[in-house]
């Protein structure tokens, strides 16, 4: 039995609320039968139309960040309650743009896979290192660091609600995807954290997405590898017809 694959369309700063009904009442019936989850990540302006175009098909919606406070002055921030009531299920946490556009610290990043996890938001955990931390050979410390401060705390039954992404910094928006051998190796070092901590139960459900260029031209030899359980997809996410793709390419792949 494998896990069901799960493709995350990041639509980053982009869309109105017009584009974004267009793009869910379009993409629903694109979809294969297959198994397999669908979802958007999505400005927080779009939640509570996206989740509303999207009721009754398989879409989830979810956002890109969350606060790691409950509530209260923070301005400009948005909490776990705040995200599901406009509908949202799951939110990005750790972003790489997040972590170098607004220095998001492991510390801080740890602090909302906590909070989201106590108020039932699923965490999907960025983590991937940089072009010079992949040239100087520091690729799996980076990244059993990120995993180890943001996830090192949580129990087994708390773990297991928690999707990992493995995103590249150098593979993000630049046309240059990872090998699907590249990828592979580290989404084997990433299960290996997940069995090591929490079991092999843990390991075998948890689901690893590759994040980092892809598209419907390099979806197919990604998704092959036995590591790797989906997709977090950034600019191909944007378009209808190619976010479709990828998810029909990534569900009959695997199944
Ligand atoms: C992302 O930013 O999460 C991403 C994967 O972007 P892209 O697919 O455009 O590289």
């Amino acid at each position: 039995m494998s896990r069901p694959t799960v493709v995350i369309g990041n639509w980053k700063m982009n869309m109105k609320i017009k584009e974004t009904i267009d793009f869910i009442t379009e993409l629903s019936p694109m979809l294969s039968k297959t198994q397999g989850k669908v979802c958007l990540s999505v400005p927080s302006t779009l939640l509570k139309v996206a989740s509303e175009a999207a009721r009754g098909s398989e879409i989830e919606i979810g956002a890109q960040d969350v606060s790691q406070y409950e509530s209260g002055a923070y301005t400009g921030e948005i909490s776990t309650t705040m995200i599901q009531d406009s509908g949202g299920e799951f939110s990005l946490i750790g972003h790489s743009e997040r972590r170098m556009y607004y220095h998001e610290d492991d510390e801080m990043i740890k602090e909302k896979v906590t909070r989201a996890i106590l108020g039932g938001l699923v965490p999907v955990l960025c983590v991937g290192e940089t072009q010079e931390q992949k040239e100087s050979g520091q690729t799996e410390k980076v990244l059993l660091d990120q995993l180890e401060k943001a996830l090192g705390f949580l129990n087994e039954n708390e773990a297991s609600a928690v999707i990992i992404a493995y995103e590249p910094v150098w593979a993000i928006g630049t046309g240059h995807a990872a090998t699907p051998e590249i990828a592979q190796e580290v989404h084997g070092v990433i299960r290996g954290f997940v069995r090591k901590k929490w079991g092999e139960k843990n390991a075998f459900r948890t689901p690893i997405l590759y994040g980092g260029s892809v598209s419907p031209d390099t979806i197919k030899e990604l998704i092959k590898m036995p590591d790797i359980d989906g997709a977090l997809v950034g600019g191909a996410s944007l378009k209808v017809e190619a976010f479709a793709k990828i998810v029909n390419i990534s569900r009959e792949t695997k199944s």
